[in-house]
């Protein structure tokens, strides 16, 4: 096991092992941009240029195999954007690049994200003849008004047939669904998951719609439900789920036994994922650092340092100091929590350090621990934030 000899903001980690690695992929236009939204997503305006922009991502594998040198890919996530926007035979291509050039293994999960406004049969097949096996279908709601306030670009009869095509083509699908919309009330936000359920969808990722910086929504705020409404329809979803035999793992993700993200799970456990395509995030584990990247931003500024061999807009290592609260803005999320163990095995810092933040948020109610666990408390995933709060400055006490 690892430890620390030095202070904690001077110390260098030392892994004996590296976490499992994931891959994530960016691809970054959209039909139009929803006024909530603050992904790195663009407007596509005219003809996309796929063959560049796979030829883009190949080149950013191929600038990054230094980085990853002998490590296998367990889970890849085709993220954006609006990923199927692209053609099948790009995306079929993407994914030969990436396994010509990296070990992936043999049951990898494969996930993309589809909107319903782009959704055609026969693209489905062609993405799961790609190599894709799970789908993560955004949604958000079955009811054609609450679609529009959200500037969505699909009505509800869209989003039902790109759900059944999915689920009969797809091992495995997720749909996304968002509560606490502009004139919503409780019975309708339940009625969308009922909807969800009785689907045969086998995992559901219920968000809260949240009014981040930087969104036509911020600046121009719509009516929302109260606190104390969308907190109730929070623990109404929850209930009904649970009683339909989901897995709450998560704070926004529930699924059926044998359903849960693979990719996901490895970001809230604090594993490692290279992330290629333009505005994408990377955290990269080596024997003495952990690494930070992102890529360049803009679909055309990317296009263009990819292609030239440096897609990089940003990178750092993490400071020792900085590394409780990163992991634990993650594994907090998990309803069961996790090893204590995982803390070190990722950190290569000792659980120790933890200790003040731990001592505080059980004095709060906010977490549990035996000798091996530590978890949230129900309480403690309904504050996760004041929770997580708690182990931002950890070394400094
Ligand atoms: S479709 Fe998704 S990524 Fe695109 S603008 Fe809307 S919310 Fe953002």
């Amino acid at each position: 096991m690892a430890s620390i000899a030095a202070p904690m903001s001077h110390a260098r980690p030392t892994f004996r092992a590296l976490p499992p690695l994931s891959l994530y992929v960016h691809l970054p236009w959209c039909l139009k941009k929803c006024p909530y939204c603050d992904f790195n997503s663009h407007e596509k305006r005219g003809e996309l240029p796929e063959a560049q922009y796979v030829d883009a991502l190949t080149a950013d594998i191929e600038a990054s195999l230094a980085k990853v040198w002998g490590r296998r890919i367990h889970t890849i996530f085709i993220g954006g954007g609006t990923p199927s926007l692209f053609a099948p035979e790009s995306i079929d291509r993407m994914l030969t690049a990436v396994r010509t050039r990296l070990p992936v293994d043999a049951d990898a999960e494969i996930t993309m994200e589809a909107n319903p406004g782009t959704f055609e049969a026969e693209r489905f097949r062609g993405y799961r003849a790609a190599g894709v096996n799970r789908l993560s279908i955004g949604v958000q709601s079955f009811d054609d008004a609450k679609l529009a306030a959200l500037g969505r670009v699909h009505g509800a009869d869209e989003a039902r047939r790109a759900l059944e095509t999915a689920l009969a083509t797809f091992p495995t699908v997720n749909v996304d669904l968002m509560y606490a919309l502009p004139g919503q009330d409780h019975a309708a936000a339940l009625a969308d998951v009922r909807e969800a359920i009785a689907a045969g969808v086998p995992h559901v990722s219920a968000y809260h719609l949240t009014l981040e910086p930087d969104t036509h929504f911020f600046r121009f705020p719509p009516a929302l439900p109260e606190e104390d409404v969308a907190a109730a329809m929070q623990e109404g979803i929850e209930a009904l789920l649970a009683g339909a035999g989901f897995e709450h793992y998560e704070t926004s993700a529930f699924a059926r036994p044998g359903h849960r993200a693979r990719h996901n799970l490895n970001y809230w456990t604090f594993g490692d994922y290279l992330g290629i395509g333009a505005g994408a995030h990377g955290k990269l584990s080596f024997r003495d650092r952990i690494l930070r990247e992102v890529r360049e931003r803009k679909p055309q500024s990317y296009l263009a340092a990819a292609l030239q061999g440096d897609a990089v807009f940003e990178a750092h290592d993490v400071a020792a100091a900085e590394l409780p609260f990163e992991f634990m803005l993650n594994a907090l999320r998990l309803v069961e929590g996790f090893a204590t163990d995982l803390f070190t095995a990722r950190t290569s810092l000792p659980s120790s350090v933890l200790e003040h933040g731990l001592r505080e948020a059980e004095t709060k109610g906010l977490v549990e621990r035996d000798s091996r666990r530590i978890r949230p408390t129900e309480r403690g995933q309904r504050f996760l934030n004041e929770l997580q709060q708690l182990f931002l400055e950890s070394d400094r006490r």
